[in-house]
């Protein structure tokens, strides 16, 4: 292996500019030549390429997004477009790369080793922390911080009015951001779609909260949660049935995915890049390199892939006990 490349795909998520720079400087470090691939996978169809030398990732590790810059490519997703990247690679020299992204980056470059033999490692890159084999995706921990952050400042406001708040918090079919960043924001409920509460314990738990003296409640859900109503449908239904209250809502949106990466994230960054390439080095392919016990692991991207993750609602309890 004379050549890695590395490239950013699907969602982008903090800490994906740590992981590039990691990259880059583990390969430096060992004398190999790095490219960098734009544009995820439709880049590598097109050719995209730009030496990276450690200089090249100066001053990128406290920045959010990818410099490389992220893509969805339906044209990857075919042979024909799988066998341009195939013929860009190898007229670059490129003989292994590394690809930070989610389970869909993933499957990509797990079919794409299946059918050239072509050496590949992933990188698990996203703020959901929905990926098997890792108990951290790259920004999800800025995401909390970010998400917690917010709703202190929201707290401030929804106490000055006696108001309800629900907060649509990111996750997709994951409630890792909206128990954890519940509980550390102190949230009187918490709706996850691992777990489906209801909308009668919902209105229970409101109703005690509002017995106990509490002058502010806020309710956070999770975007994929099973209750089946939107937050909007949550506000009027609680409209309806408690009127004593005022709610109002807030939909985080992208600022999620943004903001410069938290510590937790570069550290993690700069660990899963350098084994990344060390793995490569090592003649190992096709697994995503992730974190267990503070262990960094290797897992077969397929189990990556097809695996469940798994949340703890031991937490659900815990986020119980602290409302009461
Ligand atoms: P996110 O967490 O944001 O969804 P992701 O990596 O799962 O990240 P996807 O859009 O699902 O994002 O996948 C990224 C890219 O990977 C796709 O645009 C496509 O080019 C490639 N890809 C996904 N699935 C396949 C597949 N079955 N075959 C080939 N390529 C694929």
């Amino acid at each position: 292996i004379k050549k890695i490349g590395v490239l950013t795909s699907g969602g982008d998520s903090p800490g994906m500019n740590a992981a590039i720079r990691s990259v880059v400087r583990t390969c430096a470090f060992h004398n190999i030549e790095c490219i960098g691939i734009y544009r995820g996978y439709q880049g590598m169809i097109e050719g995209d390429f730009k030496e990276m030398g450690p200089r090249s990732v100066n001053n990128i590790v406290n920045k959010g997004g990818t410099i490389l810059k992220s893509a969805r490519s339906v044209e990857f997703r075919t042979a024909e477009g799988r066998k341009k990247a195939y013929e860009k690679l190898t007229q670059a020299g490129i003989d292994a790369f590394v690809v930070i992204g989610g389970d869909g980056s993933f499957t990509g470059a797990e079919i794409f080793n299946k059918e050239y033999k072509f050496p590949v490692m992933g990188i698990p890159g996203t703020i959901d922390n929905d990926i098997y084999g890792t108990t951290h995706t790259l920004g999800y921990d800025t995401a909390l911080n970010t998400v917690v952050e917010v709703i202190d400042k929201i707290r401030d406001t929804a106490s000055s009015h006696n108001r309800l708040f629900f907060v649509e918090v990111m996750g997709r079919d994951a409630g890792h951001i909206a128990l954890n960043a519940g509980i550390g924001a102190g949230a009187e409920e918490i709706l996850i779609p691992e777990e489906d509460l209801g909308l009668e314990r919902l209105l229970e738990s409101l109703r005690k909260s509002k017995a106990s003296g509490k002058s502010s409640s806020i309710v956070v859900v999770s975007e994929g949660d099973k209750i089946g109503k939107s937050v909007f449908e949550l506000k009027d239904y609680v409209e309806e049935h408690m009127p004593e209250y005022d709610v109002r809502v807030s939909v985080l949106g992208h600022m999620q995915r943004g903001g410069s990466p938290s510590c937790f994230d570069r550290v993690l960054a700069s660990r899963l890049g350098v084994k990344a390439v060390e793995s490569i080095l090592e003649g190992k392919s096709n697994y995503m390199v992730g974190i267990i016990n503070d262990k960094i692991a290797l897992t077969p991207l397929e189990q990556a892939i097809k695996g469940e993750t798994e949340i703890d609602l031991e937490l659900l309890r815990v986020s119980d006990i602290m409302t009461t």
